[in-house]
């Protein structure tokens, strides 16, 4: 089968592999052991990845914390800051479109007694469609309002959120802004100062590098409690000890990125448009759900592509689609598929959630793919609806 689900995770590229392999078996001290060369050029190839990352968004070394990934850094953000007993106030303002790694760490908090404002968004139909509103926003910042998350991109629908907007108001107010930027990172330009963030959660199995390393970028001055704690790695922030070839790679993965990123975008929303072309001039009814990107300002991530098709069981295309890794408009996690939350959050309807595919494309995609990928699609959507007593 194809791969077209680049936005759940990728394949880790090859020249990232090759990077690694030598801190298995060759350089496996502990970057912790002082007394030891095995320990000091643990510690020399993780200093040296961590720079390397921190120059990729901007960040100084001393701003980054080695995580397990996006969802530890969203929690350790949201969490580091709402633990702290100095803090202005109970209110937290977020999103409806967040991903679950954000939602659920403050649901909870809603239940210890904070008060969460989850902001609305754009609605289907408009060319911004997933968008936040600023003067929404504005509005809901409070004295007491403690912390505010929002994500750069969204992992189903790709919109991108006027950050360094928000950014600068949050900084006006004095108010800690945390961005997960997991959807971002690697795919857009990022720079944390010019984003005006405090911190900001980013991982490497996105782009193109090895699973269960992420990390969350801390603004000098930012204050956190931790959440594991232990050896005392990571400034206290995070204790655990580092792993090695896995930071090395997420390294060498930013790395490639930032090199290839002009370019790259520029192929992916080639070949998006390619796909969605084909899609609509065969499927005159398709239905995106998201932001246009044919707008002045790009407000979509370059290789998503979210559309529902009418008249169709959502169902019945996904098992349709075994040839072409792609995601449907529901979390399929229990027996009962539940329609996306953020596709809701937009208005769409329940219907045409489930009636709803994710391409995410990415490096790997070729034209060949796409025109592939694109035929199956139209196939089995004309078939289904022969069928359908829905058309
Ligand atoms: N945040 C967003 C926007 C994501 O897309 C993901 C990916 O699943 C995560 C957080 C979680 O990242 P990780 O798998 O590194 O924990």
């Amino acid at each position: 089968p194809i791969y077209m689900d680049n936005h759940a995770t990728t394949r880790v590229d090859p020249r990232v592999v090759d990077a690694m392999l030598p801190y298995f078996t060759s350089v496996y001290g502990n970057a912790g052991s002082t007394s030891h060369s095995f320990g000091w050029e643990a510690k020399a190839a993780t200093d040296d990845a961590r720079s390397r990352i921190a120059a990729a968004i901007g960040a100084s070394e001393r701003e980054i914390v080695f995580t397990s990934g996006a969802t530890e850094s969203n929690n350790l953000a949201i969490r580091g800051v709402t633990d702290r007993a100095r803090r202005r106030g109970n209110h937290i303002v977020s999103v409806t479109t967040e991903h679950k790694a954000v939602l659920d760490p403050l649901k909870k908090l809603a239940r210890k007694g904070f008060e969460i404002t989850l902001l609305p968004v754009e609605q289907v139909g408009s060319p911004g469609a997933g968008r936040i509103n600023l003067e929404t926003f504005r509005a809901a910042l409070r004295d007491d309002t403690c912390l505010v998350s929002v994500m750069l991109a969204n992992n189903e629908i790709g919109v991108i959120q006027p950050i360094e907007a928000l950014g600068a108001i949050c900084r006006e107010c004095g108010i800690p802004f945390h961005c997960d930027a997991t959807q971002g990172v690697g795919k857009l330009p990022v720079d944390v100062v010019a984003l005006n963030v405090d911190l900001m959660s980013f991982t490497a199995h996105k782009v193109y590098g090895p699973k269960g390393i992420g990390a969350l970028y801390v603004k000098r001055g930012t204050r956190l409690e931790s959440q594991i704690d232990g050896g005392g790695q990571e400034n206290g922030l995070r204790s655990g000890t580092l792993p090695v070839a896995s930071v090395v790679g997420f390294a060498s993965a930013l790395d490639l990125c930032l090199a290839e990123q002009p370019n790259e975008s520029h192929r992916l929303q080639h070949l998006r448009k390619r796909l969605f072309q084909a899609l609509q001039r065969e499927l005159p009814d398709v239905v995106l759900n998201g932001p246009e990107w044919n707008t002045s300002e790009e407000i979509r991530l370059p290789g998503n592509l979210n559309c529902a098709f009418p008249y169709v069981q959502g169902e019945a295309l996904m098992m349709s689609m075994r040839d072409v890794a792609v995601s449907s408009g529901s979390a399929c996690t229990s027996a009962n598929p539940e329609p996306s939350h953020v596709l809701r959050a937009i208005g769409q309807t329940e219907d045409l959630t489930l009636a709803s595919l994710r391409f995410g494309l990415g490096r790997f995609n070729t034209t060949e793919e796409i025109d592939f990928a694109a035929q199956l699609v139209i196939d089995n959507v004309r078939r289904l609806r022969a069928l359908s007593s829905m058309a």
